[in-house]
C-alpha cells in the first residue's frame, strides 16, 4: 500500500502516513545476509559486503574500493511509480506518497562516525551528495530533495553503520515553505536576502563566529533551540546547495570538519543531526544552510505546545566553550 501526505490545515506540520506498515525505520535497507555457520553476520553496509545491498546509485572510489557509496533503501518511504497530482477531501489536502528514498552509506568502516571524517572524506561525501540533488532535481514530480544525518540513537539513527539520507519529496515541507516566506517577505520589504544580511551583522559583530573562511561561516545562531547547535552558510548568496562548486566543496569541507572536531573535543562526540536546508525545485529566493544539532536535551512539553524553547547555554557560550583553535590547528593535533 502506497504512502500518502495529508497537510496540516493549519499549515503547521506535513504528516506522512504509511498504511498497514509497522515500520521500523532503516532496519530494512539492506537485505539481511544469512549464514549457515550460525556466525554473527556481516554488516551489509561495509566494504566487501556490497552483494547484500542492492544496485549502485552512485559512489566515490578511493584506493581500496568505494569510500561513499548511495543505494536504494530497500523500505523506502515512498514509491518512484505515480503521479504526485494532489487532490482535495473536503477541506483538506492529501498528497500521493510518491518520491524516492536514498541512503549514502557515509564511509565503508562500520566504526567510523562523523567525528572521524577527514576534510577529503567530506568532500568526497559532499561530492556525491551534491550530484545526487541534481540528478533528482531533474524530476519534476520531486518538488523538494531533503538531506539529512542522525548518528546516534538518541539522534534517531537505527543502524550503527555510518549513512545519512536523500529523500525526494512530492510536496514543499513546512519548515521550507515556511523559510521561503520569511525570504520573500525580507525581499519585498527590503529587497535584500534575510540570510545575507544575518551574515552581514554577525561578520561585523563576531561574538557568535564559531570558525569561517573565505567562502563559508559557522555560527552558534542567536536564537538557538538547542545547546549548541551550529548553522553552516555559504558567505555568497547561495540558492542551491547542489550548485557548490569543486573549490567551495573543498572550503565547505574543512568548515565541516572543523566543526564536528569542536564538538567532539567539547561534548565528546555527542549525537547529532545533520540538516541541509535547500532551494526546492520551482523556486527563487532562498539561501542553502547546513545545520547541525547536538541531541542533548530532549523536547519537552513547553516546546510542543508552544513552539517556545529552553535552551541552557547561550550562542555566545558557545562559541568561549567550543574554543577558537583554527581548522589548522586541529589538523596538526589528530
Ligand atoms: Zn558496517
Ligand atoms: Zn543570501
Amino acid at each position: 500500500m502506497t504512502t500518502r501526505i495529508h497537510r496540516d490545515p493549519l499549515g503547521r506540520f506535513d504528516v506522512i502516513y504509511e498504511p498497514g506498515m509497522a515500520r521500523t525505520p532503516l532496519l530494512g535497507e539492506a537485505e539481511t545476509p544469512v549464514r549457515s555457520d550460525g556466525e554473527v553476520p556481516p554488516c551489509p553496509f561495509c566494504r566487501g559486503s556490497e552483494q547484500y545491498c542492492t544496485f549502485t546509485i552512485a559512489s566515490s572510489e578511493g584506493v581500496d574500493g568505494w569510500d561513499v557509496r548511495v543505494i536504494p533503501n530497500r523500505v523506502p518511504l515512498f514509491s518512484i511509480e505515480g503521479s504526485t497530482e494532489g487532490f482535495p477531501d473536503g477541506i483538506y489536502d492529501t498528497i500521493e506518497g510518491v518520491g524516492a528514498h536514498e541512503i549514502a552509506i557515509d564511509s565503508p568502516r562500520h566504526f567510523d562516525t562523523p567525528y572521524d571524517y577527514t576534510p577529503s572524506h567530506w568532500q568526497k561525501l559532499l561530492g556525491v551528495v551534491v550530484n545526487r540533488l541534481s540528478d533528482l532535481k531533474q524530476d519534476s514530480r520531486f518538488k523538494y530533495i531533503s538531506y539529512y544525518r542522525n548518528y546516534g540513537s538518541q539522534a534517531g539513527a537505527h543502524l550503527e553503520h555510518p549513512h545519512s539520507q536523500i529523500l525526494a519529496l512530492p510536496f514543499v515541507p513546512f519548515e521550507i515553505r515556511h523559510r521561503q516566506n520569511k525570504f520573500e517577505d525580507h525581499m519585498r520589504s527590503k529587497e535584500r536576502c534575510f540570510i545575507c544580511d544575518i551574515i552581514h551583522h554577525e561578520t561585523s559583530h563576531g561574538q557568535r563566529i564559531l570558525t569561517e573562511n573565505e567562502s563559508f561561516l559557522a555560527l552558534a545562531p542567536y536564537a538557538s533551540r538547542y545547546p549548541f547547535e551550529v548553522h553552516i552558510y555559504p558567505r555568497e548568496h547561495r540558492e542551491a546547495f547542489e550548485s557548490t562548486n569543486r573549490e567551495d566543496l573543498v572550503l565547505l569541507s574543512h568548515i565541516l570538519y572543523e566543526c564536528h572536531q569542536k564538538l567532539h573535543i567539547s561534548l565528546s562526540g555527542p549525537p547529532l543531526q545533520m540538516t541541509l536546508y535547500n532551494r526546492p525545485r520551482k523556486s527563487g529566493g532562498f539561501h542553502w544552510s547546513l545545520e547541525l544539532v547536538p541531541l542533548l536535551l530532549s523536547t519537552t512539553a513547553i516546546t510542543m505546545g508552544t513552539g517556545v524553547y529552553v535552551n541552557p547555554v547561550t550562542p555566545e557560550q558557545v562559541v568561549a566553550a567550543m574554543g577558537s583553535r583554527s581548522c589548522e590547528e586541529i589538523i596538526e593535533n589528530t
